[in-house]
């Protein structure tokens, strides 16, 4: 597989799991959609396109991992929200989270106080 992502990690811990983040060469849903990313939690996978532009990994990324926060068993079929809104959600804390990473250097090495 062709790795154009350096430096992307290889997983993501999270909850009870470890997901295993994957490039896939174009990258579809299994409806043949075209994706960027994608979350398989049944499968601890984050995929990604390996073909992402690499100004676009990190939020894409961020997208995927907040889609395996959101994604609690207690959000079952019947209290599913509407995927649509989902998706805007996700997309708008995704891009959230960067940009105060990014214009917040200090942010990141804080960690607070714990335990
Ligand atoms: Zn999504």
């Amino acid at each position: 597989m062709r790795n154009l992502i350096p430096n992307i990690p290889a997983e993501i811990d999270f909850g009870p799991k470890t997901y295993a983040v994957e490039l896939v060469q174009e990258l579809e849903s299994s409806e043949h959609v075209r994706l960027n990313g994608n979350h398989l939690a049944d499968w601890s996978k984050m995929r990604l396109d390996a073909d992402l532009e690499e100004q676009h990994v990190y939020v894409v990324l961020w997208h995927e991992i907040i889609h395996a926060i959101l994604t609690p068993p207690e959000l079952n079929d019947e209290n599913k929200i509407d995927e649509l809104l989902l998706e805007a959600m996700v997309s708008a804390i995704a891009y959230g989270i960067v940009e105060v990473l990014d214009r917040n250097p200090d942010l990141v090495q804080y960690r607070g106080r714990r335990g």
